[in-house]
């Protein structure tokens, strides 16, 4: 029989490319999800695949599981600054309900575990770039802190719960990642960016534009967690691509394939991080993964489809 993993939040833009990716690789594939911020049609697809099924829940509410589980992926949360800042409540709960209700399920099925956490764990890093032992620079009382205390929280659960409990744990810190399925509202700075220059919008870059991030695309981050999963240590491994880009250069790639672009600038969201590279010693050197896709290469399929689903009216 198929071994079957449960992934939360699976009709997200991430998780939903590794309902795929299971599926492909011969799973059983639960994903539980309430769509507070996922999109049915990021699984319109699977629906009446036999390895596939849909559970409509809350996973910060305690539920049960029938059957067996081998492995259990926690990837329940808002994401985009603009979905945990609407939803900070749930975003605590999630990150704490939810991740201690789902190390429970992993408990009795006796399942591997593993969590989604994220560079901003380490805040606005004063480390560069940032290695997995450093411990962040985060404030536990600013905007971003219901998503960055709730994910530190989850770490700390998943620790807690490997050694009173004996579950078999992972983490996983993920670095700003994108890809087909992100929604046009998704408010993050990809998606922003290409939505806006493909509706002939000026792009709208916070601040001075000189802060950085980096990008990685979903394939890459896919096969990054599939490794994690099989054969990684329970330590946290930082999975991105360090490649490093101003909001500026962002910006100008994306003006380079869609067409010249203007850009509005406009205040910098408080606490936003000044820069963010991932030191990948730890997952290139323990499992062999390194990201292959570029930046400017990720963007063509991003802004393919893009610009289909905005013909089509598939926000
Ligand atoms: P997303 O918002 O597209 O996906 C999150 C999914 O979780 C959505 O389908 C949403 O409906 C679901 N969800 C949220 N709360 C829930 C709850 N209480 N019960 C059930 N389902 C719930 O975001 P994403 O970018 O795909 O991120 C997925 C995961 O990866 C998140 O945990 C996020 O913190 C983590 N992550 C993503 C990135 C990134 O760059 N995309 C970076 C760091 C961490
Ligand atoms: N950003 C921007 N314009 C936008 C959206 C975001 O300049 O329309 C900036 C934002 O201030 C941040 C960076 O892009 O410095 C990445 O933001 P995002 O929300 O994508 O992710 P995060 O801040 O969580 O890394």
């Amino acid at each position: 029989m198929a071994r079957r993993v449960l992934i939360s939040g699976g009709a997200g833009f991430v998780p939903s490319h590794l309902c795929d990716r299971f599926i492909a690789d011969g799973w059983q594939v639960l994903a539980v999800d309430n769509f507070c911020t996922g999109r049915q049609s990021n699984i319109a697809h699977l629906l009446g695949n036999p390895a596939f099924e849909l559970l409509e829940q809350d996973v910060s509410v305690p539920f049960t599981v029938a059957g067996p589980v081998a492995a259990v992926l926690h990837f329940a949360s808002p994401a985009s600054p603009i979905d945990y800042l609407r939803l900070p409540i749930e975003t605590l709960q999630v990150g704490s309900l939810g991740t201690m209700n789902l190390l429970e399920i992993a408990r009795e099925k006796q399942a591997r575990f593993l969590m989604a956490s994220t560079s901003e764990i380490y805040g606005d890093p004063l480390e560069h770039p940032q290695r997995e032992s450093y411990l962040g620079n985060v404030s536990s009382i600013g905007p971003r802190s219901v998503y960055d205390e709730a994910k530190r929280f989850s770490e700390a659960a998943v620790m807690a719960w490997r050694s009173a409990r004996g579950v078999d744990t992972k983490i996983i810190r993920i670095f700003n990642t994108y890809g087909p399925r992100m929604k046009t509202g998704d408010g993050r700075v990809v998606s922003n960016f290409v939505v806006q220059a493909l509706r002939g919008e000026k792009l709208t870059v916070y601040g001075d534009g000189l802060q950085t991030r980096s990008f990685c695309y979903v394939s890459d981050l896919v096969d990054g967690i599939v490794r994690v999963l099989e054969r990684g240590d329970h330590m946290p491994y930082n999975l991105g691509n360090p490649g490093e880009f101003t909001m500026l250069e962002l910006a100008n790639e994306i003006s380079k394939q869609i067409g010249q672009v203007e850009i509005e600038y406009q205040p910098l969201p408080k606490d936003d991080p000044t820069r963010r590279k991932p030191d990948i010693t730890r997952a290139t050197t323990d499992l062999g993964w390194t990201p292959k896709v570029p930046l400017h290469e990720g963007l063509v399929a991003m802004i393919a489809d893009l610009r289909a689903r905005l013909a089509a009216g598939d926000a």
